[in-house]
């Protein structure tokens, strides 16, 4: 609590008594707190990449350059960090612009077994890559209002994820589930995969920025920690939420629900 005291004159400048201010500050501290240590995460973030290019490329002037194996491979090294700076930074940027408000929505009606076959579609390579088998299953008809870029984002980066959190061989599916009869208000999103699982300690947290639940994990598959926080933004601002079930070494799924447009 902040306690402030202000005296009061009358008009004719006598003494009228106290005014007595006190301020519930808790959330204002709070806020400042996360925001600072915001800053301390994305620095670390930064510095990891950073200091591996400047690493790199100080043993290339420092000689290793005139051996054409091993400059390739610190080149590539240095792209690669690269590389990842610049996700990071998006993704950073992003967020920003999210939680600041300052991305304009555009709603309209959208069919979601066509656009979940689409974006499925696109995933596709991606899958492929890995051995790992995409599938959906979604009734017709169903319309929710969301901006498309952005629900297609978020459906990406789900399906991304159980892409990446999926040894070779596995599964990544999406279902389309109307909820609560036959005026059903609501529907669940689901993506569920086959892999590696998030241990019950993990979950709570997995929607914080820049929380992994296995770092060196995520680095080499590329990830950036922030894409969870990104995709539950998104469909907050698309008045849905988002909930994660999971057992370690079978899978997880992901559910988000949105209002249906009627
Ligand atoms: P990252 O860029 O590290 O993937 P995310 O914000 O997308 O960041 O996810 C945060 C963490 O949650 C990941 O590092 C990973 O530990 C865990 N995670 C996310 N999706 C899955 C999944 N489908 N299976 C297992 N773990 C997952």
């Amino acid at each position: 609590l902040d306690l402030n005291l202000v005296p009061i004159f009358e008009d004719d400048d006598s003494f009228g008594g106290v005014l007595l201010v006190l301020q519930d500050v808790t959330a204002i501290r709070r806020l400042e707190r996360m925001r600072s240590e915001f800053v301390a995460n994305v620095s670390h973030e930064l510095k990891t990449p950073i200091t591996a290019v400047k690493g790199f490329a100080e043993t290339l002037l420092g000689g290793a350059v005139d051996d054409p194996e091993t400059a390739r491979s610190f080149l590539q090294i240095i792209y690669d960090e690269s590389d990842r700076l610049n996700r990071l930074i998006g993704d950073i940027l992003e967020l920003s612009k999210i939680e600041s408000r300052r991305v304009p929505l555009q709603f309209s009606p959208i069919e979601l077994a066509s656009f979940v076959e689409k974006t499925v579609e696109l995933m596709r390579a991606e899958g492929l890559q890995k051995q790992i088998r995409l599938s959906y299953k979604a009734d017709r008809d169903v319309y929710v209002e969301a901006d498309e870029d952005r629900l297609r984002q978020i459906i990406m980066n789900l399906l991304s994820n159980g892409i990446n959190y999926t040894p070779e061989g596995g599964s990544v599916s999406i279902v389309v589930e109307p909820v609560g009869g036959e005026n059903y208000e609501s529907v669940r999103i689901h993506i569920s995969d086959t892999g590696i699982g998030i241990p019950k300690k993990d979950l709570p947290r997995i929607f914080e920025r820049f929380y992994r639940v296995d770092k060196a994990r995520s680095r080499s598959s590329g990830g950036t920690g922030l894409g969870l926080s990104i995709v539950k933004h998104l469909v907050e601002l698309h008045k849905g939420t988002i909930s994660v079930e999971s057992r370690v070494g079978s899978g997880s799924t992901f559910t988000i629900e949105l209002p249906v447009l009627q």
